[in-house]
């Protein structure tokens, strides 16, 4: 998961940033550049796809990246001005076996989440477009939640309307607008902790806001190995995202290399394959380091992937393919956004 890039913005910034981009996409500009990235390689990266506008949806609402509907549109729009390729195809490349075609698009997804079976699944066996997914692995199969949407259930259930935060503020709410932001805060804050610390505050936290969440409730969230190894026989990759999804700066190194190998091996002992990509889980640049990056790379990955601005020039990756860069998808970017981010303009945005 993911979610800094959501909430930044001021409501009148984004607009013209808007306007900005309906103007650029209309008149041709955001095209007009993209010869000169032929040779590059561009990575989306989904989370989520389903309609966070639906009645009872109640978790974490920007790991959504499209609605089904809208991910269809996306597909389209890539099959119109991309070659989407195979994580196979892009370890071929970087053995030096074969050449990338020109325009290169690699569709990714992270987490592991069943509406990647329901949703996208489909709608990738219409184009017939191949996509790796990322796997956290003790959530596939378990009706175990990640952090953020137990939290985010606690919140939208929850009949308070504050929260002491572990870092002593006290927050108040008083919309469901308000208390979203709340929710999303404190599942930042999270992201600060060291893993062992947050884990406390995370199961302290259903009580903290009245909620006891019924048995078996997040059972049909995530995907299970049937699931994954049917999309497998459908031209589906999958790669590790650890086994807890932990921010790797954030525990030992010897933490980092068991959350790395067990995520791998796990995949390996379900798929019968080896496994060769890696995702880092937040993916910011606060989130890797080179020790990190080390330990990846001596597991056997041969290419893993950030959350930093794309796309990349073929080159670029070709020397360091440990810090692959992807673009994150969000529901709220129209078609036009969504051109813009996937255009050679998204390397100049800050981060
Ligand atoms: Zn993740």
């Amino acid at each position: 998961m993911y979610s800094g890039h959501s909430e930044s913005n001021s409501k009148s910034r984004s607009s013209v940033k808007r306007k900005l981009i309906n103007l650029a996409h209309g008149t041709g500009l955001i095209r007009a550049g993209r010869s000169l990235w032929a040779k590059s390689l561009t990575v989306v990266n989904y989370h989520r796809i389903d309609n966070p506008y639906r009645k009872g949806f109640d978790s974490f609402k920007p790991n959504i990246s499209a609605t089904p509907d809208d991910f269809h549109r996306q597909m389209d729009y890539l099959a119109t001005w991309f070659n989407v390729v195979s994580m196979r195809e892009v370890v071929q490349w970087l053995d030096g076996q074969k050449e990338l075609p020109p325009y290169a698009a690699l569709i990714t997804f992270d987490d592991g989440y069943l509406d990647n079976y329901l949703s996208a699944y489909p709608i990738l066996r219409q184009h017939n477009f191949p996509a790796l997914i990322f796997l956290t692995t003790e959530h596939i199969g378990t009706d175990a939640p990640f952090y953020w949407d137990m939290a985010a259930y606690c919140f939208h259930h929850t009949k308070r309307d504050q929260l002491g935060f572990p870092d002593g503020r006290i927050e108040y709410w008083s919309n469901h607008e308000e208390r979203d932001q709340v929710s999303n805060k404190w599942i930042e804050l999270m992201k600060t902790y060291p893993q062992a610390e947050k884990l406390v505050y995370v199961q302290q936290l259903p009580e903290a806001l009245g909620i006891s969440v019924p048995q078996g409730y997040f059972q049909k969230l995530m995907m299970n190995w049937d699931h994954v190894r049917g999309m497998r026989k459908g031209g589906i990759e999958f790669g590790a995202h650890t086994m807890h999804h932990p921010i790797l700066t954030r525990v030992s190194l010897d933490e980092v290399r068991a959350e790395v190998e067990g995520s791998k091996s796990r995949i390996e002992k379900e798929l019968g394959e080896p496994i060769l990509s890696f995702a880092y889980p937040n993916g910011q640049s606060s989130d890797l380091n080179d020790p990190i990056e080390k330990i990846v790379a001596a597991s056997g990955i041969r290419a893993a992937f950030t959350l930093l601005n794309g796309p990349s020039p073929q080159g670029e990756v070709k020397r360091n393919p440990f810090a692959i860069r992807r673009i994150f998808i969000s529901y709220k970017h129209s078609l036009p956004e969504y051109a813009a981010l996937l255009s050679p303009i998204n390397r100049y945005r800050s981060n």
